[in-house]
């Protein structure tokens, strides 16, 4: 079952002089319960198309064409065409967000417990005047308490604390026990390891698995470690040039490896079993998106580029078992999806 379906959407920057297209009819399901993560370098559309499933890309980018949809039971939710009123209530109750660089976006001046308590009023606000609860200190005191807790921080200590007496790691468990304060179906998380030492970013994701375990709550995590995909993520798609090239579930694309996009990624990584002279860097640069290459987006760098690469953008051919690939090699069909 999908939380959110993204189809054929496609995303513009427009600028004075130009138009900047960020992502261009990109298309795949999160499933509700799963972690699936979008992979690639900066710039590769990422973040863009998670902005998308909250209506928040940052000015000037707005969603040209495409749906994405939420699905919450049995009513499906246009996000973009919410209103103001209605985006408001969404965001954080359905779908929440942990944005990259998250330390900085807790309040310096209020203490933790406050920031959570003050979240919970406005969005009692937002409700229909009717169906409103009111939210008692206490009731709110226990909430915070219980999410705390669930991400190993101390609470009594944490909840009185005011952001620069926490180390980053507490602040980044912090802005994850946030991003669950309303208890949402999902959770968006860029890049949520950014700048902590590599113990600590592995005892987040150790975390954020057992959270999706435990609670059920789906997860779309942002990150350009391929490493990090294979060990946490269940579904995985991956994002050159603001195109999808490949989509599937974890242990068919690492297993079969099939765009070369995603072959380079993987053999360029390096692992400690690995003999780091066997590792292949992918050559040349990522694309300029206001000078973007004809045809496939990644020819200039590909090493199985013909001739019809350099004028056609390839389509994306599905396999049946829900593997996608956008790529020529696999135009021919299922026999034939092997380099
Ligand atoms: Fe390489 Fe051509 Fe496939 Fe693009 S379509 S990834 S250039 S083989």
């Amino acid at each position: 079952m999908n939380i959110v379906e993204i189809r054929n959407i496609v995303i513009d920057y427009k600028l004075k002089k130009y138009s900047l297209r960020a992502v261009d009819n990109v298309d795949f399901d999160i499933a509700a319960g799963k972690i699936t993560a979008l992979v690639g370098e900066s710039g590769s559309g990422k973040t863009t198309i998670a902005s998308s499933l909250l209506n928040c890309i940052s000015s000037p980018g707005q969603i040209v064409s495409g749906s994405v949809t939420f699905k919450d039971g049995e009513r499906e939710i246009r996000v973009e065409s919410l209103d103001e009123n209605s985006l408001n209530a969404f965001r954080w109750e359905k779908i929440s967000m942990v944005f990259q660089g998250a330390q900085s976006a807790l309040n310096p001046v209020v203490t933790i417990f406050n920031q959570f308590y003050e979240t919970m009023l406005v969005h009692e606000n937002y409700k229909p005047k009717d169906s409103r609860v009111k939210i008692t200190k206490e009731a709110a005191e226990k909430r915070v308490r219980y999410l705390l807790d669930f991400v190993n921080l101390d609470a009594d200590r944490v909840m009185a604390a005011y952001p620069h007496e926490l180390s980053g790691g507490m602040k980044q468990r912090v802005m994850i026990a946030f991003s669950l304060l309303l208890d949402p179906s999902l959770i968006i998380l860029d890049e949520p390891t950014t700048a902590l030492d590599v113990i600590t970013q592995d005892f987040i994701f150790r975390l954020l698995r057992k959270i999706n375990r435990e609670t059920g709550v789906a997860m779309l995590l942002l990150t350009h470690d391929i490493s990090v995909v294979a060990k946490y993520a269940d579904y995985v798609g991956v994002m050159y040039g603001g195109r999808l090239m490949e989509y599937g579930a974890v242990e068919d694309v690492f297993r079969d490896k099939l765009h070369p996009y995603t072959r380079g990624l993987i053999n360029s990584t390096p692992a400690i079993n690995k003999d780091v002279s066997l590792l292949k860097p992918i050559g040349g640069e990522p694309p300029n998106l206001l000078d973007m290459p004809s045809g496939c987006k990644f020819h200039p760098r590909c090493p199985y580029c013909r001739e019809e690469c350099k004028t056609i953008e390839p389509e994306t051919f599905s396999k049946e078992n829900g593997h996608k690939i956008k790529c020529f090699l696999y135009s021919d069909g299922e026999d034939k999806c092997r380099i």
